[in-house]
C-alpha cells in the first residue's frame, strides 16, 4: 500500500492549476519579487525565442528584492542570451542525429531515452534543449506505441529513461498507461525518470503518481535536477520524502552555473541538504554549449578547482561526479581531478 500524502503536501490548488498560473511575463515576476527592470539586464527579445516560464512554487523560494538571487538568475531572460559566443550551437550534445525514431533516442548501450513530451514546467535559461525542435518529437498515441514497439524489439535495452522536456508533465492517467506498457516488457529492468517537477512544482507528486510508481514491476529511479540548496523548500522536501518512503531511489544532477552555484560553499550546502533529505548528489554537469547560454559558463579549470574544494570539505559520497557531455560519445565524460 503506497504511503499517502502527508499534511505538508496538501495544496489549495492542484498541480495543473498551479502550472496554468505560472509567471510568463517578466514584469509580473519582477513585481512579485519587488524588483524593477532597472535592477537587471532583462531582455524581452530573449524571451521571444524561449519564453519565461516560472511556477509560483519556485518563485516563492527566491529572495525578494535580491536581483542576484541564484534561483532568479536561472529563469530570467537577459540580454546576455543574445550574444553569440564562439563554440556554442543549437544542438551541443548531438541529440538530433540520434533521433532516428520519433521520441526514442538510442544513444547509449542498453539504455534509451524515451521523450514523451517536449514541455517543461519551468524554462531554465541554461537548458541545452532550449533550441531543440521539440515539435518533431512530441509523441501522440500512435507514435508512443511505436516507441514501445522499438523497446520491445530490442532485448539489449534494460533501462528506459523517461526524459523530455519533463515526463512528469504527462497526466497521471497517461503515465499509468505508459508504465503498464513498460512493465509488460520482460527484458526491461529499470525505469528512470529525469524530472525537475518535484523541485519546481512539488504538488505534482500526487497520490495517483505515487501509486503508479510504487506498484511498478520495475525498479524506479528518479533523477532530480536541483542546482541550489534554496530550491529545497519544505514542500519540495516533503514531496521527495514521499517518493523515498515509497521505495523510489532518488539522485540529483546539477549544472555548474556562473552566478548560481559556482562557489564551494554553495556546492557543499547543496550536497549536504540533498543528502539530509535522502537524495544522492550524483552529477555536476559542465554547461552544454547551447546558443544563448554562454554567460553561464564556468571553465573546466575552475570547475576542477571547485570540486577539489568540495572534496576537501565533504566525505566522498557527498561529492558529485564532475561530468561533461561530448557530442557522439557513448557515455558522459567524467572529468578527472588533477
Ligand atoms: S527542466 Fe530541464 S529540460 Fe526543462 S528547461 Fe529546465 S533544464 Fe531544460
Amino acid at each position: 500500500m503506497p504511503e499517502q500524502l502527508n499534511e505538508t503536501l496538501h495544496f489549495t490548488k492542484n498541480w495543473q492549476q498551479q502550472l496554468a498560473e505560472s509567471f510568463n511575463n517578466i514584469e509580473d515576476l519582477l513585481h512579485y519579487l519587488h524588483l524593477s527592470h532597472h535592477d537587471l539586464p532583462v531582455s524581452v527579445a530573449a524571451a521571444k525565442g524561449f519564453p519565461l516560464r516560472v511556477p509560483l512554487s519556485f518563485a516563492t523560494s527566491m529572495q525578494k528584492g535580491d536581483p542576484n538571487d541564484p534561483l532568479l538568475r536561472q529563469v530570467l531572460p537577459v540580454k546576455d542570451e543574445l550574444f553569440a559566443y564562439p563554440g556554442y550551437s543549437d544542438d551541443p550534445v548531438g541529440d538530433l542525429p540520434s533521433a532516428t525514431q520519433t521520441g526514442v533516442l538510442h544513444k547509449y548501450h542498453g539504455r534509451v531515452l524515451f521523450i514523451n513530451t517536449g514541455s517543461c514546467a519551468i524554462n531554465c535559461r541554461y537548458c541545452f534543449r532550449r533550441n531543440f525542435p521539440y515539435s518533431d518529437l512530441q509523441l501522440g498515441k500512435q507514435q508512443e506505441n511505436a516507441g514501445i514497439h522499438y523497446i520491445q524489439e530490442h532485448p539489449d535495452i534494460t533501462e528506459v529513461i523517461l526524459s523530455g522536456g519533463d515526463p512528469l508533465l504527462l497526466s497521471d492517467a497517461r503515465l499509468a498507461k505508459l508504465f503498464a506498457q513498460l512493465n509488460a516488457i520482460k527484458h526491461l529492468k529499470r525505469i528512470r525518470i529525469h524530472t525537475r517537477l518535484p523541485i519546481v512544482l512539488p504538488a505534482r507528486v500526487t497520490d495517483e503518481l505515487i501509486k503508479t510508481l510504487a506498484q511498478s514491476a520495475k525498479q524506479i529511479v528518479i533523477v532530480l535536477h536541483c542546482n541550489h540548496a534554496n530550491e529545497l523548500s519544505r514542500s519540495v522536501i516533503a514531496a521527495c520524502q514521499l517518493l523515498k518512503n515509497n521505495g523510489i531511489a532518488l539522485f540529483n544532477q546539477s549544472v555548474l552555473l556562473k552566478g548560481v552555484n559556482d562557489n564551494a560553499a554553495a556546492l557543499c550546502d547543496l550536497s549536504e541538504q540533498l543528502f539530509s533529505n535522502g537524495i544522492i548528489p550524483y552529477y555536476l554537469h559542465l554547461l552544454d554549449k547551447a546558443t544563448g547560454t554562454g554567460h553561464f559558463e564556468v571553465s573546466e579549470t575552475e570547475a576542477i578547482n571547485l570540486i577539489k574544494q568540495v572534496q576537501a570539505t565533504l566525505p566522498g559520497y557527498l561529492v558529485p561526479k564532475l561530468v561533461k557531455e561530448l557530442a557522439g560519445a557513448l557515455s558522459k565524460q567524467t572529468i578527472q581531478e588533477i
